[in-house]
């Protein structure tokens, strides 16, 4: 595999090419001009677009196949280098907004979900991706092509600031050393600008990564792939609980730096007659006390022989009315895409049966 251009931060790039205003340039074809080709950077010389040309791949990914939902969300299914292939999904989101006239208009703000690994090596027993195994973590590039080409795939402005939640195929935190430079090259003042804030990292529980990450201190913000609330259960749904238990995940949460105005997300699957009871809810509230918690809960996506359920409707509510009433910030995930194999791992499984 070549090694690509967008692994680099700006400042290592400037070690790499020389004049260094250079990689500023760089940066802004790459960036704010999306650039296809180290050929279109007009203002480079000749022998240096060729040294690129000879070194880097500029996007290491190429589309493989786009399946867009009736509520504007775009899941995109990418082919690496080396043909191993991951997912990433484009989800808008319309918010009202008031402007200076103090007029209320609507605005379109994005999220992207993207995927750090090719499979996964935690294995819950819920989830797609879990199924093919691990492949191998994604390269740092590889992280940051996913968000560039949905830009520039939608035509989002480069000015436009964009949401990241690392929830797509994969376990973040068990590809930290990529995670943690990608998070810094998305933050780039010159390259795509996307505020540590405005980055969330998903995982399953991973205690002694979680600490390691929060003394980095980075500013990121901090989703955790909760499930259950006792050992037993997540145990049998998450094997990874039998290394990091609850406990330790609540601990680890606890220790964790996060802004005054910020709060920790918990995301809760639920499951129809497996964890959507109120005695559940109960224990939740108790597990999450003296934490700035937010509570998503995401109905259980369906695949062809899942061993779980959908939860009905009027089970989700009681679950959420619950926690609110009980002093928990609770939200049900709106079900983006269903109709586009919405979970992770859903629309790669989905092209191997229709190829095979
Ligand atoms: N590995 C990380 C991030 C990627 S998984 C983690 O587990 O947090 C992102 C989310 O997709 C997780 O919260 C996971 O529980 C959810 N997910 C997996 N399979 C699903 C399914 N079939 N239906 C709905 N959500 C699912
Ligand atoms: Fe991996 Fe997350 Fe899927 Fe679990 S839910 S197997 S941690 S990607």
């Amino acid at each position: 595999m070549k090694p690509s251009i967008l692994d680099f931060t700006e400042n290592e790039l400037t070690e790499k090419v020389k004049p260094a205003f250079r990689a500023k340039q760089i940066y802004n074809w790459i960036y704010h001009q999306y650039a296809d080709n180290f050929d279109a950077m007009k203002n480079l010389p000749k022998d240096l677009k060729q040294q690129l040309e000879n070194d880097y791949i500029l996007n290491p990914l190429k589309i493989v196949r786009i399946e867009e939902s009736s509520d504007g969300s775009k899941k995109y299914l990418f082919a690496c280098q080396d043909e191993f292939t991951m997912e990433a999904v484009l989800l808008p989101m319309k918010k009202e907004v008031r402007n200076e006239n103090g007029k209320i208009t609507s605005e379109t703000k994005y999220t992207i979900c993207v995927s750090s690994q090719v499979g996964c090596k935690i294995g819950c027993a819920f989830c797609l991706t879990a199924k093919e195994g691990f492949k191998r973590n994604l390269t740092v590039g590889e992280i940051i092509a996913q968000v560039l080409t949905l830009k520039k795939e939608n035509n989002i402005a480069q000015n436009r600031r964009v949401n990241i939640v690392y929830m797509g195929m994969g376990e973040p935190l068990d590809n930290m050393d990529n995670l943690v430079k990608a998070i810094k090259v998305f933050n780039e003042p010159n390259g795509l600008a996307i505020g540590v804030r405005r980055q969330t990292i998903s995982t399953s529980g991973l205690s002694r990564q979680i600490e390691k990450l929060g003394k980095l201190d980075l500013g990121v913000l901090l989703a955790i792939s909760l499930h259950a609330v006792d050992d037993e259960l997540r145990q049998t749904l998450m094997p990874i609980n039998k290394a990091y238990n609850i406990e330790s995940i609540i601990n680890a949460v606890k220790a964790f730096p996060i802004d005054q105005r910020k709060r920790v997300m918990f995301e809760y699957l639920v499951m129809k007659d497996l964890n959507d009871d109120i005695k559940s809810a109960k224990k939740l509230v108790k597990l999450l006390h003296g934490i700035k918690a937010k509570v998503n809960l995401i109905y259980f996506n369906p695949y062809p022989n899942s061993p779980f359920k959908r939860p009905t409707s009027h089970d989700m509510e009681k679950f959420k009315n619950f926690l609110n009433e009980h002093g928990v910030l609770c939200t049900i995930r709106q079900s983006k895409g269903l109709d586009i194999s919405a979970a992770c791992g859903q629309l790669k499984e989905k092209t191997k049966y229709e190829l095979s």
